[in-house]
Parts: structure tokens; sequence; C-alpha cells
């Protein structure tokens, strides 16, 4: 457990001061490292620029639930005084996004541009924004904007926001109107207070899949409050599992994996687990009842927790961040015996995101990835479903 990477965030969210306060706080914490890396120089006067002009950009969108991708021209709007216009170099495919245009979770409007786990660079800023400056790099996550005033968004919760999060892709758009389109393009205009800060030296491509993947796992670990040295189980081990294990480790915890794939068992272990073992293997599941402190479900797709539910400890909670749908197999009896939580979270807020970021740049954890060019984008989806993707596709931006 490191206190060092995590100090900066501890002191600004304690002190009492608003959302936005804090928001505006963290420019003076980004502005150290990356002064000290020579990454001001002849940008630090922003100039008036022609990316705060709305703009034509190229995307990729997919018409409907096929998953084909093709080509599609989106508009950005113009600057506004606090928005940041990034043109995208890393974006990364989120099994959400395959979950969105196949209508898992409700019809999305087409054409659908997905992304929501981006890293760029600065290529214009409004003339309020105080926290980035043309040429940092920057990243974009899960959503876009919230309301700023009610409780949650206070609370540093803005994914919870009780007047409707905007979403980083098919959501209200509610600066321009029509859906929101992510980060499967070549430049995104975001208001600062949504902007994540990418520390200098770290590979660009490993750290998009932090914007979602990452924190969507770390947010549990955090909230759920894992020690070093407590048993920390990881079920299902794609994308947000392989994050789920590098993140626990990189806490102290002693990671166990459950997987169905064969090959992700040696994987796992590169990752930092201690053990790993095959669904089927019934001895081996055996030998892990009642054993752990915390547990996170990333798999996909229901199936019946009850036999992972029997692997917690008296009182402790096993959190389900993979499948977004009616859980399965969950007996209250059993539960009531050993008081057990099943219990649900989605991503983290902007705070506890940059958080993730920096813990993991600390720590020297990234995803592990395959690149791809836009083009593939299809192609990587259905291997992401048929879990073939070790670990994430990185779309790269920069080649199209
Ligand atoms: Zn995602
Ligand atoms: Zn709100």
């Amino acid at each position: 457990m490191c206190e060092k990477c995590e100090t900066g965030v501890e002191i600004l969210t304690r002190n009492g001061e608003g959302r936005r306060n804090f928001l505006r706080g963290g420019a003076a914490v980004a502005a150290a490292p990356l002064a000290a890396a020579g990454f001001s120089g002849s940008r630090a006067a922003a100039q008036p620029s022609d990316a705060l002009a709305q703009s034509e950009v190229q995307a990729w969108a997919a018409r409907d639930t096929d998953g084909t991708f093709a080509p599609y021209t989106i508009t950005r709007r113009e600057a506004r005084p606090k928005d940041v216009v990034i043109d995208i170099m890393y974006s990364s495919i989120c099994h959400s996004d395959i979950h969105t245009y196949k209508g898992d979770w409700g019809m999305p409007n087409f054409p659908l541009v997905p992304g929501h786990e981006m890293v760029g660079r600065v290529v214009g800023v409004g003339s309020e924004v105080t926290k980035f400056r043309e040429g940092d790099i920057a990243g974009v996550g899960t959503m876009v904007d919230s309301c700023g005033e009610c409780v949650n968004c206070l609370a540093d919760r803005e994914q919870n926001c009780l007047n409707g999060t905007t979403f980083t892709y098919d959501s209200p758009d509610q600066v321009s109107g029509g859906v929101t389109y992510g980060g499967y393009s070549k430049r995104i205009v975001v208001t600062e207070d949504f902007v994540l800060r990418i520390p200098p030296g770290v590979d660009l491509a490993g750290f998009a899949p932090l914007l979602c993947a990452g924190i969507t796992t770390f947010s549990p670990i955090n909230h759920w409050d894992l020690k070093p040295g407590q048993r920390y189980g990881v079920i299902g081990m794609g994308g947000l599992g392989h994050l789920a294990v590098k993140l626990g480790a990189a806490k102290g915890a002693e990671v166990v994996v459950f997987t169905t794939s064969q090959d992700k068992l040696e994987d796992a272990r590169s990752f930092g687990a201690s053990e790993a073992y095959l669904w089927s293997d019934e001895e081996g599941l055996r030998s892990q009842m009642a054993s752990f402190d915390l547990m996170l479900s990333t798999v996909p797709v229901a199936y019946p927790m009850q036999q992972f539910l029997n692997m917690l400890k008296l009182d402790k909670t096993l959190v389900n961040v993979g499948a977004l749908f009616p859980v399965e197999g969950a007996h209250g009896m059993m539960m009531g015996f050993g008081r057990q939580s099943l219990a649900g979270s989605m991503t983290g807020g902007i705070a506890e995101t940059q958080r993730v970021i920096d813990f993991a740049a600390h720590h020297g954890v990234a995803a592990t990835y395959e690149m791809i060019t836009p083009d593939q984008i299809g192609e990587a989806c259905e291997r992401v479903v048929n879990r073939q993707a070790r670990y994430r596709y990185v779309i790269d931006m920069t080649a199209a």
C-alpha cells in the first residue's frame, strides 16, 4: 500500500472545499510534474487557435447491432471558455461499447460512436481553463459532464448525478443537443472538470484502459477498503479483471483469480496473483471456501454467483462490476448464514479516476494490450466477445 501517490488527492478532497474548487486545486498538483519534466516550453501562454473552432471530425460508427464499424464524420462543438480540445491518440475497446451497439441495455441511437477510454494531446483550451495547456497529455473516461450541484456531484460522485450524468457516448448532449459521441474518433471537446491528467513517462496506450476498466475495478478496492495482506478474489480475467489483479497486487493484497481460460492461469500469476483456478476445478474452488475479504466479479454476463459468495469470510462482500443485468443464483439463506453482501458498483468519480491514474503511474501498472487500427474495430469486438482479447484492444487513432 503506497500512501505517497494518494496524498495529494486525499488532502484536497478532505479540506472542506466544494468539488469545483477541488478540481481547480488539482491544477497546482498537475502543473508541478509537467513543468519539472520540461512539458511547459513554448506553449506556456495559451493562444487562441483554430482548434477552438467547431470542427468536422473523423470517427468510426456502428450503424446497427451487427457490430460493423465504418468511417463517419461527426461535428465537435466550438470550445466554450471551460472546454479542452483533445486530439485522441489511443482509444480502447470496453465491453460496454459492445453491449451498447448490440442493444443489450436497450436500443442505442445509431450511428453510434462508442469509446470511453481515451488518451490524447490537448490542442486547444478555452479562455477560462486553468488545469490544462496546449501540448498536455490528457485522458477522458466514461462521462463528460454532470450538474455539479447535486449532493452526489458535491461528494465527487458525478457518475451518480441526481440530475443525469452526461456519459461519454450515446447520452443526451446537454450542450449541443443530440447525443454524445465517444472516443472512436480523432478529437473530443470536454469541459475541463471531466478531463484527467496523465503523468509524464507512462505508456499512453496502456493507460487508456484505466479510464474505465481501471477506475471500475479500483473504486471497489477503495470503497471496501482492501488492505495489504487481505485475500482478494477476482472472478473473470478479461479487460476489467486483469487490471483488477494488477491494482489489487499493487495494493499489497493476496490476489486469487478464477477464470474459465486455461491459458490465463499463468498470465494471472504474471499480473501479480498468488493463485489462479479454473471454474471447472471443483477441488480448487472448494479449497477457497470462506477465505476472502473481498471479491470482485468482472464477468460481463450473468451466471450463478452463490458458489463465489460461499468463498467470502463472514460479513464480507462480493462486488459485481461486470454483469449489468439481473443477477443470478444468489441464495438468501446461504448469504444469511455468513451475513455476506452482494453489491454493485459502476465506474467512479472524476477525483477517484485521477487517483487510480496516479496510483498506476506510481506503481508501474498499465493495461496489457494489443494495438489495432480503426479498420479493425469490428473484428476486435468479435474477439472480445469470444474471450480472445489479451487483454484490451487499443485503437491507434493516429494511424488513420
Ligand atoms: Zn467501459
Ligand atoms: Zn449532479
